[in-house]
């Protein structure tokens, strides 16, 4: 273990768990999250940082570009389809926020191709399903002149993985009762903003 971990679990164990003792002890046998967060592996999101959620609160599922596969796809990431499945339909989830952000390897990766990866064989395969998104931002990278390509390729990967969440028809079901909300999120790491998509005015609004 390296002494930046050991500090933090003994920091953990002597401040940490003692003020959230009451908490832990209700936590113990079951767990009730109101919501899934979807995010990006990368170190630079703390999902719990962000929307100050306790323990208990948040399901989470994180990937390299917060890839949720769509229905169709025959590369089926069941790790991620079981914890989204999990989330909805046993703990009863009432919103699913997908996460992306600002500088994020994975769709920089997906946008550079595959010779940026040639040393990365698995990392190739894995972001192997975003290059219909990569396709379609190279085309409309013309027409966004303000926007760097990797921001607009972030946003648009964002898009589609809210749109795969929504082609579940156990997700289309809730969503139409009103017992499911999905919000996609767009993260800007260096000013903490956040920029939520608006389906209805097919852009991102920030809220933050
Ligand atoms: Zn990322």
């Amino acid at each position: 273990m390296i002494k930046e971990t050991k500090s933090g679990l003994e920091h953990f164990h002597t401040v940490t768990c003692q003020h959230l003792e009451p908490l832990y002890q209700e936590l113990a046998h079951e767990q009730h999250p109101h919501t899934l967060f979807i995010t990006c592996s990368d170190s630079r999101i703390d999902p719990q940082l962000l929307t100050g959620a306790k323990p208990g609160d948040m399901f989470t599922i994180r990937n390299i570009a917060n890839i949720i596969p769509a229905p169709e796809d025959p590369y089926q990431d069941f790790t991620t389809l079981s914890a989204v499945e999990f989330a909805v339909e046993v703990l009863n989830v009432k919103q699913i926020i997908v996460c992306g952000h600002s500088n994020c390897g994975g769709c920089k990766a997906a946008l550079d191709g595959a010779q940026a990866m040639e040393h990365l064989p698995y990392t190739r395969a894995y972001l192997k399903v975003l290059e219909p998104v990569r396709e379609r931002v190279e085309k409309e990278a013309a027409n966004h002149v303000h926007e760097s390509k990797y921001r607009l390729m972030e946003q648009r990967n964002l898009i589609e993985q809210v749109n795969h969440l929504k082609d579940y028809e156990f997700i289309q079901k809730r969503v139409e009762e009103g017992k499911l909300e999905i919000e996609g999120w767009h993260y800007t790491i260096e000013t903490g903003k956040i920029a939520v998509f608006d389906e209805e005015k097919d852009q991102f609004c920030t809220v933050f």
